[in-house]
């Protein structure tokens, strides 16, 4: 049984974990850089270990790890070797797994609450060309290409001891087909595929959430579906576009609100909540069962959830 659907069974929700680039950044890394969070992998482990531990402590009961940039070929691009590059991304899943088990030994944290998992981030190919696209979703590649640029990196994480794989931020349906045609060749994980959308029922590249749900329902790996770094504007749509098309649970985990800047690397504009977990009450209501913050949420927001939600 995969994590998400043995913990549902016994408890109403799952709460994810919230941003972890833009909240390393917030404490003050430096992630101007095309490997971004991944970028401290290298430089500082530390700090990501600590803000896993931080969203555990704040209610979380999954950590997302810092894989989302982190692929063998961007590593490699930057003079690493190709050994070297597994050990990265390998140490991406072994860093959530060190602040979970530490979290859990400690009996006063077990009280009412599951014992977190760990999700690998898989990012989109377009987190690895590092311009915006995995907004876009426009790669003009082909499926059998899509799977190959993924094989790599999946087999190291599907090796690394995470419990399930978060292919989070997928832009376009063909993507997603690619992976899970590849998770075929893995067939002892399970994975939960989240896209990027544009508004109230268009993923990024303009297919339809509704038809998107509906191709990924009957494969059995497939632990849920859902959207993650979209404005929260548009979720309430989306859940109730995805729900009439599948049986799986869904997940939900907004950004902010703000729109991201590929070129200066930053975010603007407004954000739309002004209370992200109340507005994730609305979420579960609408039917969603995960529920957690992406880009620029921060342990704060995560907390706000888990106190309803417990
Ligand atoms: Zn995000």
């Amino acid at each position: 049984m995969n994590p998400i659907e043995s913990i549902l069974q016994k408890y109403p929700a799952i709460v994810l974990d919230g941003a972890l680039a833009t909240e390393l950044e917030r404490r003050g890394a430096d992630l101007k850089d095309k490997l971004w969070s991944a970028k401290l992998l290298i430089e500082n482990p530390e700090m990501i270990r600590q803000l896993h531990m931080d969203y555990f402590l704040a209610g979380a009961d999954c950590a997302i790890t810092a894989s989302y940039q982190a692929t063998l070929e961007g590593f490699m691009r930057r003079g690493f070797s190709e050994k070297e590059s597994i050990e990265l991304i390998r140490k991406s899943v072994q860093l959530a797994v060190e602040a979970r088990d530490e979290f859990w030994k400690d009996e006063a944290n077990r009280v009412g609450r599951p014992r977190p998992f760990v999700a690998a981030s898989v990012g989109p190919y377009g987190a690895f060309l590092a311009d915006g696209s995995e907004y876009r979703g426009n790669y003009g590649l082909a499926e059998s290409q899509l799977m190959e640029f993924h094989r790599p990196r999946m087999k190291v994480l599907v090796d690394s001891g995470a419990d399930i794989l978060a292919c989070e931020t997928i832009p376009c349906l063909i993507e997603a087909q690619a992976i899970v045609h590849l998770l075929k060749e893995f067939p002892s994980v399970s994975a939960w595929i989240s896209f990027s959308a544009k508004d109230e029922t268009h993923i990024s590249n303009g297919e339809k959430i509704a038809d998107c749900a509906a191709w990924l329902d009957p494969f059995p790996q497939v632990a849920a579906i859902g959207i993650n770094c979209t404005s929260p504007k548009f979720i309430s749509s989306l859940i109730r576009e995805v729900k009439g098309k599948t049986s799986k649970p869904i997940l939900v985990y907004p950004n902010s609100g703000e729109s991201y800047n590929a070129e200066k690397h930053d975010w603007n504009g407004d954000t739309f909540c002004t209370a992200f977990g109340e507005d994730a009450r609305q979420w579960y209501a609408d039917g969603a069962q995960i529920i957690g913050g992406c880009c620029r949420t921060t342990p704060d927001d995560i907390r706000a959830i888990a106190e309803w939600a417990r």
